[in-house]
This record gives C-alpha cells, structure tokens and sequence, in this order.
C-alpha cells in the first residue's frame, strides 16, 4: 500500500476573496472558495506592461517587472515591485520594492524589503502577524474584472 506517498499535496492558503483560510492542491492554479464560492486563482503571476483592472488578487506571488504599470487594487501573497503600482496593496506575505520600483498607495504586509531608490507614497502597516480581517464579502459583481 502506498496509499500515505500517493495521498494529493495540499497547502493552505487565504481567500482572496473573504480572507478564509483554504486548503488547495498543491498544483491547483485556481481553486473555488468552500467559503465565498468565488474563484480564487493561486498561479504567480508576472505583469510585463500597462496592466489596470479594478482588483489584481492571487494566492500567488506576482512580479511587477520594469517598464510595467498596474493599477489596481493588488491583493497578492508575495510581490515583487521593479516596476510601477498605483492602488493600495495587501500582501500576506513578503514585498520587495527593487530600485526603480514605485508603489502609489497604501500597503499592508508581513514584511518589506526596500532598495534605495524606489519611491513608495502611502500608509504601511508591516507586521509579521498581519492577516486581513475575514470578511463576509457579498457575493456579487466584480468577479470578471480579475483578468490576467
Ligand atoms: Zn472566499
């Protein structure tokens, strides 16, 4: 029996949604919230250029690579900045904010790592315990605006 190796991998990771915890597959690039019942997408994402949707949110980590642009709403487990963010950021986990990086905003996350050079306006809360409030967000409209 090797029932215990074959058992699915899975990882916990928060809603993006309503901030409960899930349990995923390991491999799952999107996975439905047994919560909210809304989608939430787990793959990392890397933003290469003018990106502006009314929420970029991920389970993942997303890169802002130079010469990129986001406005949004980011919602993300790890960022990495190289490029340009206009909106507020909530990050459950590490931001890192390279030295052409520029964030326009107000940012929450575990930790911040900062390059001298990179331009940050707006609020910061950085606390190792940092974790959104669940909320019971309605169920309703901005499900499409999440694109890729
Ligand atoms: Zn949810």
């Amino acid at each position: 029996m090797v029932a215990e190796q074959s058992r699915l991998e899975t990882k916990g990771v928060v809603c993006t949604h309503c901030d409960r915890p899930i349990d995923i597959p390991a491999t799952a690039m999107s996975v439905n919230c047994r919560h909210c019942h809304r989608r939430v997408i787990i793959e990392d994402l890397k933003i290469k250029a003018y990106h502006a949707v009314m929420r970029l949110a991920t389970a993942g980590r997303v890169e802002v690579l130079k010469k990129a642009h986001v406005v949004a709403q980011v919602r993300v487990n790890d960022l990495a900045v190289e490029g340009e963010i206009k909106g507020d950021v909530i990050a459950l986990g590490h931001v890192v904010v390279g030295k052409k990086g520029k964030i326009t905003g107000d940012v929450s996350c575990r930790s911040l790592a900062v390059s001298a050079g990179a331009k940050l306006h707006g609020f910061y809360r950085v606390d190792p315990d940092f974790m959104p409030e669940p909320s019971a967000v309605s169920v309703e409209d901005d499900e499409d605006d999440e694109c890729v």
